[in-house]
């Protein structure tokens, strides 16, 4: 896992293990839910979606017993053979060894709107959210949430070992001096995070360590401290 050393006040007492709060995308930028549509289309592109999707599942094996080609009223008595993945492939521009996915059967269904003389990027697209599922509870909101910055936490005179692999959360208590903190990591309390005290001092002088590095001289992966903590600098 990534460490990072902070300097932080001394009395600073935010829960350990909990990312800081300045870091996390405050929730007044969460967006509504898109009132006129699921997935950003109009009910007509979803219709043809749901089509496109049948066709594309007929050059599979499978497709004649699937309960979706079996329910429909004008079934052909026989199956449709290998013709039909050149129809298949032609619109989806390829074919799988699985078959078509949805990927392909966004390109087809793309290709048909084309043939339509129609654009695919704006027919059959949400005229309420332009495709994005998603509406501003007021206007300007989405800017907001792209010019915003995370906050790091306060700083002070203490020492702090924080995780990285999350936003970042402290994981130590603040210590006074760096030294203090070294013999806090180094502790056996620390199972599987411990390291020799040297190492986590000299890890503390370099200030942050990698989530895990390969390096000459070490066997194999290490966490990241261990690495810093053994280099020569
Ligand atoms: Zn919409």
């Amino acid at each position: 896992m990534g460490r990072q050393i902070r300097r932080v006040p001394l009395d600073f007492d935010w829960p350990l293990e909990q990312p800081w709060e300045g870091f996390l995308l405050p929730a007044r930028f969460s967006e509504e839910k898109c009132p006129d549509c699921e997935l950003g289309s109009t009910p007509a592109r979803d219709w043809l979606a749901a089509l496109v999707q049948l066709l594309m599942m007929l050059p599979e094996d499978r497709a004649t017993t699937h309960p979706y080609i079996t329910a429909l009223a004008r079934r052909p008595s026989r199956a449709p053979g290998p013709e039909i993945a050149e129809l298949t492939t032609g619109l989806a521009g390829r074919r799988g060894p699985f078959g078509h996915d949805s990927t392909d059967e966004w390109k087809a269904a793309s290709k048909i709107i084309k043939a339509a003389g129609l654009d695919p990027s704006t027919w059959g697209i949400c005229p309420t959210c332009h495709g994005s599922a998603r509406t501003e509870k007021y206007p300007g909101q989405r800017a907001d949430a792209e010019a915003w910055e995370p906050t790091d936490p306060p700083t002070g005179d203490g020492w702090q070992l924080w995780e990285t692999v999350s936003e970042g959360s402290p994981i130590s208590p603040v210590f006074a001096t760096a030294d203090d903190l070294a013999v806090w990591m180094a502790h056996p309390d620390r199972g599987s995070d411990w390291v020799p005290q040297e190492t986590a001092a000299k890890f503390i002088a370099a200030g942050w360590a990698p989530t895990g590095a390969f390096g000459p001289g070490t066997h194999g992966i290490v966490t990241g401290v261990e690495w810093t903590g053994t280099q020569d600098d």
